[in-house]
C-alpha cells in the first residue's frame, strides 16, 4: 500500500474531511488533556457529555433544526429505521404511503409492509429508477399515517429536487446520502434521518431528527431499542451510544461550518456534479443513467454500454488513484460518489482521466 491518499469515490463508507481525520489523529491517545482517547471514555462522563451536547448543538445550528424537533444519535444503521419508522408511526391509521424510487426506498417499503397496509405513491422501477416522479404524479393517500421517500438514491444516482407536498400527512425522509449537502427546511418534515457513513461520520451512527409528538404511538411489540419515545426520554442514552462516531460527526460539522455551512456545501456539490455531468454529456463513449432533471448531486452513474470496457475503465482509474468507481451490482456500470468531503480537485482530475480514457478507447 502506498502512503499517498487517493480520491475515494466509494458510496459509503466514504471520504471524510482531511482536517477531521487529522484532528482525530492528533487527539487519539489523549483527548484535550483528559488523559484518554474518546474511544476509552465512559459515555456518562462529563468530558464525553460535553462532546455529545456540542455535536448536537452544532447540528441544530447548521441545519437550522427547530426547537420542537429532537435529535437522536442511534445505531442499527439507516436500515434499522426501515423498521423503526413503521413500528413507531404506522399504528395511527394502519396505513402508510411510500414513493419507491430506488434500492433503499424499495427495501424500506418491503419492511413496512410487515407492519401495515402500504400504498405506493410512486414506483419508478419500470424505468430502472432513472428518474424522480413529479409532484403531480404522486398518488397520495390522505389516510396514510405518513408519507415516506428517499431524498437521494445512492445506487441509481437520482435525487429529488423538491420536497413533496403531502398536505397533513407527515413526511418521513431518508437523507442518508445527501444530508448536509444543501439547506433543508426541517419544519416540513415529521422525521428526517440519515446513516452517517456517507456524509457525516464513520459507520455506526444513525442520526434521526423527529418532530415532537410523533413519538409514543408505537405498536405494542416495538423493541425498546427501536422505540423513539425510549430514546427521546433517555436522550439517546438508553444504552451506550456510538461515542466515537458522535465525536467524529462533531469534527465533520466543524469542517462544514468553516466551509460556508450547508449553503457552502450546496455550492461545492453542484460545482463537482455539474463538472462531471458536462464531461460525461460531451462524451460519445459514456452514457448517463439518470434523466437530466432527476440527476443526483452526490452519486453520478454512467456506463459505456460494454461490460468489458466498464471493467477496463474501473481498473485503469484505480491504477491512476481514483478508487471505488465500480457501480452497485443492481445498477451496473460506474458510479462516482462525490459527497461533501470529495475535493473539487478530485473531480477535476477524474474528468481529465475520463477524457483521456475516451481518447484512448
Ligand atoms: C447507504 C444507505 C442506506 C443503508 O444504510 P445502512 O446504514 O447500511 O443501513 C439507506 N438509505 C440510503 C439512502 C443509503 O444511501
Amino acid at each position: 500500500m502506498s502512503n499517498q491518499r487517493v480520491y475515494n469515490f466509494a458510496a459509503g463508507p466514504s471520504m471524510l474531511p482531511l482536517s477531521a481525520l487529522e484532528r482525530a489523529g492528533s487527539e487519539i491517545t489523549n483527548y484535550r488533556g483528559s488523559g484518554m482517547s474518546v474511544m476509552e471514555m465512559s459515555h456518562r462522563s462529563k468530558v464525553f457529555m460535553d462532546i455529545f451536547q456540542e455535536t448536537r448543538d452544532k447540528l441544530r445550528r447548521l441545519m437550522n433544526i427547530p426547537s420542537d424537533y429532537h435529535i437522536l444519535f442511534l445505531q442499527t444503521g439507516a436500515s434499522g429505521q426501515f423498521s423503526a419508522i413503521p413500528l413507531n408511526l404506522i399504528g395511527k391509521t394502519g396505513k402508510a404511503n411510500y414513493a419507491v424510487t430506488g434500492n433503499f426506498s424499495s427495501l424500506a417499503c418491503k419492511e413496512a409492509a410487515r407492519y401495515g397496509q402500504i400504498s405506493l405513491a410512486a414506483d419508478m422501477g419500470e424505468g430502472n429508477y432513472c428518474r424522480i416522479p413529479r409532484q403531480e404524479e404522486l398518488k397520495l393517500d390522505p389516510q396514510a399515517s405518513y408519507f415516506y421517500y428517499c431524498a437521494n438514491n445512492t445506487v441509481f444516482g437520482t435525487e429529488w429536487n423538491y420536497v413533496p407536498d403531502t398536505g397533513d400527512v407527515p413526511l418521513v425522509c431518508d437523507m442518508s446520502s445527501d444530508i448536509l449537502s444543501m439547506p433543508v427546511d426541517v419544519s416540513k418534515f415529521g422525521i428526517l434521518y440519515a446513516g452517517a457513513q456517507k456524509n457525516m461520520a464513520p459507520a455506526g451512527l444513525t442520526v434521526v431528527i423527529i418532530k415532537d409528538g410523533l413519538q409514543g404511538h408505537e405498536l405494542p411489540f416495538t423493541p425498546l431499542m427501536m422505540n423513539y419515545k425510549t430514546m427521546i426520554d433517555k436522550d439517546s442514552m438508553y444504552n451506550t451510544p456510538p461515542c466515537w462516531c458522535i465525536y467524529m460527526l462533531g469534527l465533520t460539522l466543524d469542517w462544514v461550518e468553516e466551509n460556508g455551512g450547508v449553503a457552502g456545501m450546496e455550492k461545492l456539490k453542484w460545482q463537482r456534479a455539474n463538472m462531471l455531468y458536462s464531461t460525461l454529456e460531451s462524451s460519445r463513449l459514456f452514457q448517463l443513467h439518470a434523466d437530466k432533471d432527476s440527476r443526483s448531486g452526490m452519486n453520478v452513474t454512467f456506463r459505456t454500454g460494454s461490460d468489458e470496457l466498464d471493467a477496463k475503465f474501473v481498473q485503469e482509474a484505480t491504477a491512476a488513484g481514483f478508487v471505488n468507481l465500480k457501480g452497485h451490482r443492481k445498477a451496473g456500470g460506474m458510479r462516482a460518489s462525490i459527497y461533501n468531503a470529495m475535493p473539487v480537485e478530485g473531480v477535476e482530475k477524474l474528468c481529465d482521466f475520463i477524457r483521456l480514457f475516451e481518447k484512448n478507447n
